[in-house]
């Protein structure tokens, strides 16, 4: 009698829903397995922000079988989305170490990523710059801020490509219908007052954030400090 060999049993990984903060868009994942955590890892490592977010991409692909859009979704979106994912894969513990402002020691900070928060309630996509004139934006999604990370936030390249539309009180003028060099024109004959009301859509486009709390071990000063970005919370290991 021949036996043939068993395969080794399934495991089935389990499923977990979230809302997207900002789309509310409901995303079913699961956690990511240890292959996928190596990858991470090894991303991260490389320091290479070209690696880092291929390799988040593929996770997030296969972690949501495809149905979350990397590229199509907010920034803060996909920020919340992902920092969700490394709770329930790896939990929400973190260390951080920072350096005291006062005498440059190194402190050891255990978080929560559960306590980072995205405020998604000031989101400020309309703005008026006059009685009559208004702009109409959109959040930006990853491929608008990894231009924009070879440039200023605030740049015309930045804002033209965020413009859902203008409008006055007789018309609405469609973004695909004027050029970054018209838009540039129209934006530089903008008095300073006007700029800083678009500025008020910058300031409200919602990232991650969490102020760390502590007094120093060493000289015992008391420190604070704002982490913002996805960036910060990128953290894929157990331990660090
Ligand atoms: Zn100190």
């Amino acid at each position: 009698m021949t036996t043939t060999k068993k395969k080794l049993p399934t495991v089935s990984a389990p499923v977990m829903v979230l809302t997207l903060p900002v789309s509310k868009q409901k995303i079913k994942y699961r956690p990511f397995v240890i292959k996928e955590q190596k990858a991470l890892l090894l991303a991260q490592e490389s320091k290479d922000a070209d690696t880092v977010l291929e390799t988040i991409k593929e996770v997030i692909s296969s972690c949501t079988n495809g149905t979350l859009k990397f590229t199509k979704v907010p920034t803060a979106d996909l920020a919340y989305f992902f920092l969700q994912l490394r709770i329930a894969s790896v939990g929400p513990e973190v260390k951080f170490s920072i350096p005291c402002m006062e005498c440059g020691a190194d402190n050891i900070i255990n978080m929560s990523l559960n306590d980072v928060k995205i405020d998604t309630k000031n989101v400020k996509t309309e703005v008026k710059i006059t009685d009559t004139v208004g702009i109409k934006f959109k959040l930006p999604t990853i491929d608008d801020a990894l231009d924009a990370d070879e440039s200023d936030s605030k740049s015309v390249k930045m804002l033209y490509s965020l413009i859902d539309c203008i409008y006055d009180e007789d018309s609405v003028y469609q973004k695909s219908d004027y050029t970054e060099d018209e838009f540039r024109e129209w934006i530089e004959n903008l008095n300073d007052a006007q700029v800083a009301r678009i500025a008020e859509f910058v300031d409200s486009i919602p990232t991650l954030k969490h102020t760390l709390k502590f007094n120093c071990g060493t000289c015992n000063a008391e420190q604070s400090r704002l982490l913002e970005g996805l960036h910060n919370f990128f953290r894929f290991d157990s331990n660090s």
